[in-house]
């Protein structure tokens, strides 16, 4: 895969638009190369793990709230290539918000085995009142923690616990 993946969503989280490297991507993800199977549908149909839904929707809200966009490093690995993407997150006028995923290194990879160490869940701990979390400088807002790069945004599952902050 090379160049930029761009996908947008509407207000309603649902996905309104994928760029014509859309279909590559897909196929290389596992998932159906065909912009149809995607359109209109909620973007949260994509993203079935609990933690990283909570990113995402951290993520999301923040950029609406704030008009800003933010640049995220990720990894967007498949069995054979290990992907080492940039994701860059932008508000639009309307509510709507614009990623563009781009590549900036792959190597081949070791195919890891089915369960092994790669595949265990992280866990993250939030302030079930306040929703700041705790990511190693002490409580903060989850766009700071994304932002400084104290949570790495993968494949991998994320287990979320919750809990009460100092503050609260
Ligand atoms: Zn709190």
């Amino acid at each position: 895969m090379s160049g930029s993946v761009i996908y947008c969503i509407d207000r309603q989280d649902l996905i309104s638009e994928v760029s014509d490297a859309w279909p590559r991507f897909a196929e290389e993800n596992g998932g159906v190369p065909d912009p149809a199977a995607v359109l209109g549908r909620s973007l949260w149909d994509f993203i079935v793990d609990e933690g990283n839904r909570s990113l995402y929707r951290c993520i999301i809200h923040e950029v609406r709230h704030k008009a800003e966009s933010i640049t995220i490093p990720f990894r967007c690995d498949s069995p054979t290539v290990e992907r080492h993407m940039t994701m860059t997150v932008a508000p639009g006028s309307l509510g709507e918000i614009v990623f563009v995923t781009a590549l900036q290194y792959a190597f081949d990879r070791r195919p890891l085995p089915v369960g092994g160490p790669a595949e265990e869940a992280r866990t993250i701990v939030e302030c079930e009142s306040c929703h700041r979390l705790w990511a190693g400088r002490g409580w903060q807002n989850c766009w700071e923690v994304i932002r400084q790069g104290d949570i790495e945004i993968d494949d991998r599952p994320i287990k979320v616990l919750r809990t009460r902050c100092s503050n609260c």
